[in-house]
């Protein structure tokens, strides 16, 4: 048994009303989505300037590169 489903065609208004509202949403993924990148960049950089302590003069430092091997501050060097 199959009834003739019958689609709304929308009115022009609704339609312009529709994309606006399509846009807007992108725009507001769009910006979460920057956000969350942002997030994640900002994690990854504390991640690492995990602190190194300077096997010199045990002074804590931080350093930008992933230093395993260097583990002397800038001071030391
Ligand atoms: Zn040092």
């Amino acid at each position: 048994m199959k009834n003739e489903i019958e689609i709304p065609i929308l009115k022009e208004e609704d339609f312009v009303a529709a994309n606006l509202r399509r846009d807007k949403y992108s725009q507001i993924r769009d910006l979460q989505a920057q956000e969350f990148n942002t997030a994640i960049a900002s994690r990854l950089l504390a991640k690492d300037k995990t602190p190194v302590k300077c096997e010199k003069c045990g002074k804590e430092f931080t350093t930008e590169i992933n230093t395993k091997d260097l583990k002397v501050c800038p001071d030391c060097r």
